[in-house]
This record gives C-alpha cells, structure tokens and sequence, in this order.
C-alpha cells in the first residue's frame, strides 16, 4: 500500500502543550478532587501525561465505547463496551479524549456520565479536528485545533498500529477518509 506520513505535532509541541493544560487544570481543579475519565483506547497516552502534569494527584478510571453500521465510520448506533467502574455521583468529573471528529462518540459518553450525576462535567480533548463536526460538544480544554485529515500517534491508531508513535502524524492512504 503506497502510504506517506506528514509530520503535524512533534514531541516539544505536545509537551509543551500538556504542561499549559496540565498548570490549567491544577488552577481549575484545585482542592475539588477530581475523577480524569480517559476514554480507551487512544487517549491513554494523553491521559498519562496530563495527569503527570498536574500539581497534585487525582484518580483515574477509563470508560470505552463503541459504534456500529455500515463503513469505518462512527454510524451514530453507540454503545458502552467498558463502564466506568468510580462512583461519579457528586464527584467532579473531566472526560479526556484524544480527538473530536464529527463528535458523536463524545456526545453519547457526555450523557452517559452526566447521567451519573457529577458534581461537575467537562471535557478535555488533546485534538479538536472541526472539519467534519455533526454534533456540537462543548469542548472545555482543548489541545490543538487541526483542519482534518487522518492522524496517528500519540495514542492515535491506524488499525490498531501506530499509536506508540511518541509524535502525531498524518496519514495519507491515497484516498478515501
Ligand atoms: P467522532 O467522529 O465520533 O467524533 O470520533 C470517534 C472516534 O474516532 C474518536 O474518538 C477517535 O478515536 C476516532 N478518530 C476520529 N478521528 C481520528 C483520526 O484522525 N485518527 C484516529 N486514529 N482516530 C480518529
Ligand atoms: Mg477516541
């Protein structure tokens, strides 16, 4: 398969990033103790390094969803395949994800745990890639804005590879998506 890789953020590009975040979030979230909610897979790597950038310590726990239909697509049929194990009533919950597309994924976990009723519910997402955006979430941290395209690295997989790559690339498969 004739594939070619465009570098988007690199190492100091992320970190740098993540420590702004991370000195945001320990303004924000100071003396709340707050819940970080990673959503699996690809936000592991982000969720890691936030919360290592933080100026205290939080707990942690990760919920996992999945979409079916027809394509690669998220169809808008959404269902839970791994449930938060925390009791979040009450607590001050910060949902982390690795990036928004058309929103959908983000919008059914949003309502999933504001249904458990947080004290407080926001979002946190490293990428924010608006091109194709269906359902507008309210995004409360964001890391970077990206126009599109299709990224790997940093916990972004491409079939299940490439997300150990330690930067963010884009990957261009010659067409489709
Ligand atoms: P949605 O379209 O519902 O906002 O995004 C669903 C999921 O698709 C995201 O949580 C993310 O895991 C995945 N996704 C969206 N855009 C990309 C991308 O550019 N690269 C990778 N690896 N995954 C993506
Ligand atoms: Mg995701």
């Amino acid at each position: 398969m004739e594939s070619r890789t465009r570098l988007i953020l690199d190492r100091e590009t992320l970190a740098r990033r993540v420590a702004e975040l991370g000195a945001q979030l320990s303004r924000d979230y100071r003396g709340l103790d707050p819940v970080f909610v990673g959503i699996l897979k690809g936000a592991f790597i982000f969720l890691a390094d936030l919360v290592r950038a933080l100026e205290f310590p939080v707990e942690v726990d990760f919920v996992r969803a999945a979409s079916y239909g027809a394509g690669t697509e998220s169809s808008g049929v959404i269902r839970v395949t791994k449930e938060v194990e925390l009791p979040l009533a009450g607590r001050h919950v910060l949902l982390v994800e690795d990036i928004v597309d058309m929103g959908l994924t983000l919008d059914f976990l949003r309502r999933h745990l504001a249904a458990k009723e947080p004290a407080s519910l926001k979002i946190c997402c490293l990428i924010d890639k608006r091109e194709r955006r269906q359902v507008e979430v309210p995004l409360d941290y964001v890391g970077f804005v990206v126009p599109g395209g299709f990224l790997v690295g940093y916990g972004l997989d491409c079939g299940e590879k490439l997300r150990t790559l330690p930067e963010v690339y884009a990957v261009d498969t010659g067409g489709g998506d």
